[in-house]
């Protein structure tokens, strides 16, 4: 089996070519997730991944639904996904003795399981914390600690939340929902949460266009982070001349402060992505006899994973994108 990056990983196999998370629609590809640098049309992907697609890319962004655990051939090799963990209907997939983990998190999250260690004779492996400065505290303690800060500010106004539209937006509505106070969303946002709802996750929440009288006492507000930066937009505005409060939550609060350019409150070093001891831990329970690397701090995981776990390891290709 030969693998390597040309506008998606390839994995060929007696002549014969599959492409997991091509940058655009190929034949026999493999798609892990619906963020928009894996995602392309035309491939097998999980029925979530399907759905949220059709919403992000428009109705006629066709793919083949590949429930988690079943199996097909493609050009020859066996196909299957199972849980990644990162975010609703978020893949590992697996590429008989290769297994590659999209975009993962060993600790889940409130709307997606969590993913399991695989043995494999080749791990191909995201490497967006890859660096031993990301050490994130338990997600749990993360979540906890988000939740008592909204419930603390809510007593005196309302939150404002950066969120992206897929993924984070929708486990943060989770998140809240505990709160039982509204929540109001971009209509984007609202559009790929109602694909949570009809796959089983009872979220509830309000497209902004749609809130009035729930302006009136506390709510929570998510919102893109570009529109924290001053002037921001008017829902953001809102919030603040109500006496609101503003956080962000990302793996990269472990490290970068964006209280001052955003103009926030706090912030939580909340990730849909594992960080550097989930993913030497993740390697190591995996016990492949090849590492690749792939996204964000490759070379650096790589050069870990050689001098830690004594293990051939290397980054997949310098160009993602
Ligand atoms: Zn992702």
């Amino acid at each position: 089996m030969r693998v390597f990056y040309q506008k998606g990983i390839r994995v060929q196999r007696n002549g014969r070519e599959l492409i997991l998370d091509p940058r655009s629609r190929q034949p026999h590809a493999v798609v892990s997730h619906a963020h928009m640098d894996h995602l392309a049309p035309g491939a097998y992907m999980t029925p979530e991944t399907l759905d949220v697609m059709k919403v992000r890319m428009g109705q006629k962004a066709e793919g083949i639904a590949l429930p988690y655990h079943q199996e097909v051939d493609v050009e020859g090799m066996k196909v299957s996904l199972s849980e990644a963990g990162h975010v609703f209907g978020s893949a590992m997939i697996r590429v008989d003795d290769l297994l590659f983990t999209g975009d993962f998190n060993p600790s889940g999250g409130p709307t997606c399981g969590t993913c399991e260690p695989q043995d494999c004779h080749t791990l191909v492996i995201e490497s967006t914390y890859g660096e031993p400065r990301f050490a994130f505290p338990p997600k749990e303690d993360v979540l906890a600690d988000l939740l008592s800060w909204m419930e603390d500010s809510l007593e005196t106004g309302p939150v404002a939340l950066g969120a992206y539209e897929f993924g984070k937006g929708q486990e943060l509505v989770a998140l809240a929902n505990e709160l039982d106070v509204p929540v109001l969303v971009p209509n984007k946002m609202a559009r790929i949460a109602e694909v949570y709802r009809e796959h089983g996750h009872p979220l509830r929440f309000i497209p902004y266009a749609q809130a009035n009288e729930e302006k009136e006492g506390a709510y929570v507000l998510l919102a893109p982070s570009r529109a924290f930066k001053r002037p921001g937009s008017a829902e953001v505005q809102e919030v603040l001349e109500r006496g609101g409060r503003t956080a962000f939550t990302s793996g990269w609060c472990a490290v970068y402060d964006f209280r001052r350019s955003h103009h926030l409150d706090a912030q939580f070093p909340l990730s849909d992505h594992g960080d550097i001891d989930d993913l030497m831990w993740f390697v190591d329970a995996c016990n492949p006899r090849e590492v690749y690397t792939c996204l964000g701090y490759d070379e650096e995981l790589a050069k870990t994973i050689r001098v830690k776990l004594r293990t051939k390891a290397e980054p997949l290709g310098k160009r993602w994108f």
